[in-house]
């Protein structure tokens, strides 16, 4: 998820014209900006990218998730099943909106499992966030069928998969709105940011406000004489953070182009292994090719060659062990460690997170490694890593 790798002068030049007017404010000062509305330029993109009618750029991908929620009626007491595989990110917007989630099982896509949402559905749930982890797609039209069936709302959480799609269909576009983070290490940066996207001109106005303590953007040229219709927060971006994102979102085609490349190379060299299979993927042509996630028979072999392949210089994540991708190490979530007391404890509904068992979930990710695809590999580091690879499975 490598944009901050080719930072160049596209980047810089974005950021000049920022500087040179002195407004990093993305509302307003007409007069100073010498033309110049980084933000608003880049939901511009993000729209005609993604093919939705609206977009928000906020501060991170957690306030986008934070404000999406908000912005679709999602708020105390509501249920909101989430996948125990994905960036604590998602459960701690759902939590932020005073909202309970619900972890339901996932299946090979890494992603959560359609056939598993039924088992956890109460007379509570109000939303089902899929969260298109590592670059691809959840089945997420069986996803949204459910949705439809049960009356829910999908919102789908794509910060990991900008550039992706499902039959040609950008994730992030099912379901009432979609979000994307374009914080430091992800595909597209602006080195902190987060975008909101929806087919929905009421979701989009309440993104609007809500992320800026509920401006209405109704008074002209005076902030001041806006109307407040919501109460919201600051969850803003700066012009200088979206200039960045804007040169990045201009070389999301030629990023995308280049890990296909180069993941295709390391998947093609490791099929002929033994006993490797890989993650299932319900489109592969949508693939963003972020990552390569494969599995091992059992878990001893695949913590085995994990620890063979950052042995042999090809570090990859054993997801089971990480303390921020898997609920497993949730111990701060399984304790309810808040700074404070959380507002969702005082639900009566609150699930037993500490004795939280998801089997199939873990039959998976005990047996999934993750490879991240980079894009200033050179055809030689590519050669390298493959005989990586290969020594790796032999130990
Ligand atoms: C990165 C990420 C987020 C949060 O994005 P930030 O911009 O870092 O706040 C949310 N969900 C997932 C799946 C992520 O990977």
């Amino acid at each position: 998820m490598p944009g901050f790798e080719i930072f160049g002068d596209e980047e810089r030049k974005e950021v000049t014209d920022v500087l040179d007017t002195g407004v990093l404010f993305r509302y307003g000062f007409e007069g100073a900006r010498n033309g110049h509305f980084k933000a608003l330029e880049f939901e511009k993109k993000l729209g005609d990218i993604t093919g939705a009618a609206f977009s928000h750029l906020c501060s991170s991908g957690t306030s986008a998730l934070c404000t999406a929620l908000a912005a679709c009626g999602i708020g105390a007491g509501d249920e909101v099943i989430v996948p125990p595989f994905t960036f604590v990110a998602t459960f701690e917007a759902v939590i932020s909106a005073g909202a309970i989630p619900v972890f339901a099982e996932i299946d090979e896509t890494l992603c959560l499992n359609p056939d598993r949402l039924e088992a956890v559905l109460t007379p509570r749930t109000k939303a089902v966030v899929p969260v298109h982890m590592c670059g691809a797609m959840a089945r997420i039209d069986e996803i949204k069928d459910f949705c439809d069936k049960k009356g829910l709302i999908l919102l789908e959480d794509a910060c990991q998969s900008i550039g992706a799609s499902f039959q040609g269909k950008a994730l992030g576009t099912f379901g009432l709105a979609g979000c994307f983070s374009f914080d430091a290490v992800k595909t597209v940066t602006c080195g902190e940011g987060g975008g909101i996207i929806t087919d929905s001109p009421r979701v989009y106005e309440l993104c609007d406000q809500f992320a800026d303590h509920g401006h209405d953007h109704l008074g002209g040229h005076d902030r001041g004489a806006d109307d407040h219709p919501i109460i919201g927060t600051n969850y803003r971006i700066s012009e200088l953070n979206a200039a960045v994102g804007l040169a990045q979102l201009k070389k999301l085609d030629h990023i995308l182009e280049t890990q296909r490349k180069n993941k295709k190379a390391i998947k093609d060299a490791m099929t002929e292994l033994p006993d490797v299979s890989f993650r299932y993927l319900p489109d592969p042509f949508g693939d963003s090719a972020t990552f390569l996630s494969f599995f091992l028979p059992t878990e001893t072999r695949a913590r085995q060659v994990a620890a063979n392949l950052a042995e042999n210089g090809a570090p990859s994540p054993y997801w089971y062990d990480n303390n921020w991708h898997y609920y497993k190490k949730w111990h701060h979530l399984k304790q309810l460690k808040g700074s404070a007391r959380l507002a969702f404890e005082l639900a009566d509904n609150l699930p037993d997170y500490k004795n939280m068992r998801l089997e199939e979930s873990d039959a998976i990710i005990k047996r999934t490694i993750s490879m991240q695809i980079m894009l200033s590999w050179s055809k030689e580091d590519i050669d390298q890593r493959i005989q990586a690879i290969i020594k790796s499975f032999k130990e």
